[in-house]
C-alpha cells in the first residue's frame, strides 16, 4: 500500500467510516473528519497526514498557504508532488519500505499488538478492558498509523531499543479544525518559516527519511544536522512488518482488507545522538539547566493547567512551532488545540490522553491575560492542597493523602470553569473578569474544604484542626484576592 496513492485515511463524512486517498482528502470539497476506534490512533493519523503533506507539498510562504486553506488542491498538482516522493511512502517497497528496514526480516518476531501503545503483551499484564490477544491482525491503514505513532510518539520497546527523536512521551499540540483538509493545512509550516530553523532546508544537503538515506549501526549523529522531513519521520528502531495476502477483518479499525499483518520483526540497532533536542514542530519544549527537554504528561494534571508549558513563549519555554506560526496567520479567530500523548513508567504506558482546549479570539495579543487566569486558578489549587495537608497532619497524621484528594477534587470541579475562562474575550474588562473568577474559585475551595473535613468533626482533634484550617484558609483566600481589588 502506498500512502500517497492508495485509500488508507480513516474518515467519515457524516456517514459510515471509510478509508480514502490523500488525494481525495486534499483535492475534493467534501468535508471529512477523522474517524478511528482509538483516540490515540486518530491523533496519530492526523500527525501522519500533516507530516506527509509537509514532506511533499510545503508551500513557499503564508500567501501560498492561505490559498491552500481556501480551496481544495488541483489534482494534477497533487499527482506531480506525490509522484516525486512515492517510493518513500510504500509500506511494502522492495528496497525502502515505509519506516521499515528489510534487515529486520525474521528477527525477534513479535505480535502486532506490540505496535499499539498501552495494550498488554502477556497473560500477566492483561487487564479488565484489554486482553493480550485483542489485536490479532492489522489492515495496512492501521499498520501504517501504528508504525508512525510508535516511532514518533511512544516510548521505545525497551531492552536497548531507542526512544523517538522527541523522547518517550511527548505532548503533541496541533491546531484543530472540524474540517480535516483545513486542519492539515493549518498545521503546515511554509518554506520561509522553516528556512533558518532546520538543517538542509533549501540547501544542497539531502533531507530524506532515515529508511531511505540510512544510518549505519554505531554511527554518531548530531541533531542539528537532521532536516525537517528526516526528523518528522525519524524511525529510531529497525523493524519490518510481515505482510500476508489474506482477506481479514482488522482488529484495529474493523475494516475488511485484502492484506493483513500479524507479526513484525525487530532488530537491535545502536546509534548515538548528540546535540540539543531536535525542535519537533508539533511539540513544545522547555529549557532546564541549559538543556532543552520535551514537555511531557505528568500525573493527571489537566491540559488547561499546562497552559504555561504549551503556550508561553519565553527564554525557557517554546511552544510547538506550528502554534508559533499559526499565531501569525490567524490572530483574530479562537484557537482550538488538540492535545495528546501518553503517560508512561519507562516502557509501560499508564494512560492515553487526548483533549481539546479552546482559547478565545485575540489570544496572541492577550496571552499574558489568559496566563494570568491560569496562574490565579493554580494558586488557589496549591493553597487548598497546603491547607488540607495541614488539616490531615493535625487530625490523622495523614497529610499526604488529604493533599492528593484536594488536588483531584480541585481539578475535577474547576475543569468546566477553566475551559470557559480560557475562551473569555472581553479584554477591556479583564480585571473584573479575574475578580469574578477568583470568587468562583473561592467557592470551589470552600466546598471542597467542607466536604473533606466534615467526616472528622465528631472527633475532638478533627474539630480543633477544622477551626484552625478554616481560619487560615479564609485568610489565604483573602490574600489571593487582594491584588485584584486594588
Ligand atoms: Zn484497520
Amino acid at each position: 500500500m502506498n500512502l500517497l496513492e492508495d485509500p488508507w485515511v480513516p474518515v467519515t463524512a457524516g456517514d459510515e467510516p471509510q478509508q480514502i486517498t490523500l488525494e481525495e482528502l486534499l483535492c475534493s470539497d467534501v468535508s471529512y473528519a477523522l474517524s478511528h476506534r482509538r483516540d490515540d490512533m486518530e491523533m496519530a493519523a492526523l500527525q501522519l497526514l500533516v507530516c506527509l503533506v509537509q514532506a511533499i507539498l510545503t508551500p513557499e510562504d503564508d500567501r501560498n498557504l492561505l490559498l491552500r486553506l481556501e480551496k481544495p488542491l488541483d489534482r494534477d498538482r497533487y499527482r506531480r508532488a506525490a509522484e516525486a516522493k512515492k517510493s518513500w511512502f510504500d509500506l511494502n517497497h522492495q528496497t525502502t519500505p515505509f519506516m521499515q528496514d528489510r534487515d529486520a526480516k525474521d528477527q525477534n518476531v513479535t505480535g502486532i499488538q506490540k505496535l499499539l501503545p498501552g495494550l498488554p503483551e502477556g497473560d500477566e499484564t492483561a487487564c479488565l478492558f484489554n486482553n493480550k490477544d485483542d489485536i490479532q491482525c492489522l489492515c495496512p491503514s492501521c499498520a501504517a498509523i501504528a508504525l508512525f505513532n510508535q516511532a514518533t510518539g511512544a516510548p521505545s520497546f525497551g531492552g536497548g531499543f531507542k526512544d523517538p527523536l522527541r523522547k518517550a512521551n511527548p505532548i503533541t499540540t496541533l491546531v484543530f479544525d472540524a474540517d480535516l483538509r483545513r486542519m492539515i493545512w493549518q498545521n503546515i509550516l511554509p518554506s520561509d518559516f522553516i528556512r533558518n530553523r532546520f538543517a538542509s532546508h533549501n540547501d544542497q544537503r539531502r533531507d530524506e527519511p532515515n529508511w531511505v538515506d540510512k544510518i549505519t549501526a554505531g554511527e554518531k549523529l548530531n541533531t542539528s544536522r537532521i532536516g525537517l522531513v528526516r526528523g518528522l519521520f525519524w524511525q529510531p528502531a529497525s523493524l519490518l512488518l510481515s505482510w500476508e495476502r489474506e482477506r481479514d477483518t482488522c482488529s484495529g479499525c474493523g475494516a475488511e482488507a485484502g492484506m493483513r499483518v500479524r507479526f513484525f520483526g525487530k532488530r537491535k540497532f545502536a546509534y548515538t545522538l548528540e546535540g540539543p533536542l531536535w525542535p519537533h514542530p508539533h511539540s513544545p519544549r522547555v529549557l532546564a539547566k541549559e538543556k532543552w527537554f520535551p514537555v511531557t504528561y505528568s500525573n493527571d494534571i489537566p491540559p488547561w493547567a499546562r497552559f504555561s508549558d504549551i503556550m508561553i513563549d519565553s527564554d525557557e519555554k517554546e511552544p510547538a512551532l506550528v502554534l508559533q506560526h499559526y499565531r501569525a496567520i490567524a490572530p483574530h479567530s479562537p484557537l482550538v488545540l488538540s492535545v495528546g500523548g501518553y503517560s508512561n513508567k519507562q516502557a509501560l504506558i499508564t494512560r492515553r490522553h487526548h483533549d481539546m482546549i479552546t482559547i478565545g479570539a485575540g489570544w496572541p495579543e492577550h496571552i499574558d491575560d489568559i496566563h494570568g487566569r491560569v496562574r490565579l486558578a493554580l494558586a488557589y489549587g496549591e493553597m487548598l492542597e497546603k491547607k488540607l495537608y495541614g488539616f490531615g497532619e493535625n487530625c490523622s497524621k495523614n497529610g499526604k493523602s488529604f493533599k492528593a484528594n484536594a488536588r483531584d477534587l480541585f481539578f475535577q470541579r474547576t475543569e468546566a470553569l477553566m475551559h470557559q475562562s480560557l475562551q473569555e474575550t472581553k479584554w477591556d474588562e479583564e480585571k473584573a473578569f479575574c475578580l469574578d473568577l477568583a470568587e468562583k474559585l473561592e467557592q470551589v475551595c470552600r466546598d471542597i474544604f467542607e466536604e473533606v473535613t466534615t467526616p472528622y468533626l465528631s472527633q475532638p482533634k478533627g474539630l480543633k484542626a477544622y477551626s484552625i484550617t478554616q481560619r487560615t484558609l479564609t485568610k489565604a483566600m483573602k490574600d489571593l484576592r487582594k491584588p485584584l481589588e486594588e
